[in-house]
């Protein structure tokens, strides 16, 4: 799988599932620009810009994506990863946070595709990778506004391929389970006993682990990458069998 040639945008590419898709992309012969509110943990070398830039502001955003074209020359593949979590059931966000995980998680990938097309509309080998997750497709506790998030990218990822195929962009998702990234580690501070916590959401994926953010990356890439070239408008779920296998309860 080579992505030689080929120049990425990487959202949220200073942690986490962004930083190992910077990684492998930059591993797969791509130059790769990050856009993140914190650029700091980018990858550094002489194929990669980190720029700051905010996925809810379509002004950094346009100046992002103008600085991945005047380094680099062309915009190929766009990874559209950034995204926040909220958590609690359907009475627990209020209006405000609702209207901000939806501006950030779906809308900011509306915004940063839009910014982006019309470089991505010129490349002989576009491709948009949306980040969704299991959470799109299966019910999960305290998740509500975070799953109407996702479940929106899914649903919007099926539509741009439908109205980006004429122009020759492939448009994809992958679908994680729990990933072992600063954001889970985060979400684990606030229980009462993270590492029990960490035990039972390796416990719910089949695999009986967490997905590592660079499993998670490989599956982007090859999204990304000409390899793919016949695949459009998919969701790969990455989740170590959460979504489709129903395994009978092992003994404890
Ligand atoms: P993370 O918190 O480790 O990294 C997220 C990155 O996005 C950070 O660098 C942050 O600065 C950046 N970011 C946040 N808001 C931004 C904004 N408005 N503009 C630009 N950058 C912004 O999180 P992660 O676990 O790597 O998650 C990345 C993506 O993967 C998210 O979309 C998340 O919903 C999705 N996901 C994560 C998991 C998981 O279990 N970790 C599972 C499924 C899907």
């Amino acid at each position: 799988m080579t992505c030689d040639g080929l120049v990425a945008v990487v959202t949220g590419g200073g942690s986490g599932i962004g930083r190992a898709c910077a990684d492998a992309l930059l591993a797969a012969g791509a130059r790769v620009v990050v856009l993140d509110l914190d650029p700091s943990g980018a990858p550094s070398g002489p194929a990669v810009r980190a720029v700051r830039a905010d996925v809810a502001d379509r002004a950094s955003l346009a100046a992002g994506i103008a600085a991945a074209v005047n380094a680099f020359g062309r915009l190929d593949i766009l990874v559209n990863n950034a995204g926040i979590s909220a958590v609690g059931a359907v009475e627990d966000n209020d209006d405000a946070q609702w209207a901000r995980v939806l501006d950030v998680n779906v809308a900011g990938v509306a915004r940063t595709s839009a910014v982006a097309l019309p470089h991505l509309r010129r490349s002989p080998a576009a491709a948009i990778v949306n980040v969704s997750s299991i959470a799109a497709t299966a019910g999960l506790p305290r998740r509500a506004l975070y799953s109407a998030s996702k479940g929106a990218v899914h649903a919007l990822t099926l539509a741009m391929a439908a109205d980006l195929i004429g122009d020759g962009v492939r448009v994809n998702c992958v679908a994680p389970g729990t990933v072992d990234t600063p954001w889970v580690t985060r979400l684990l501070a606030g229980a009462d006993d993270p590492a029990a916590e960490r035990r039972l959401l390796a416990a719910r994926q089949p695999t009986g682990r967490l997905v590592s953010a660079a499993e998670v990356a490989a599956a982007v890439v090859y999204l990304a990458s000409p390899a793919a070239g016949a695949v459009t408008g998919t969701s790969l779920a990455v989740d170590g069998g959460m979504a489709g296998l129903r395994l009978p309860a092992r003994p404890s």
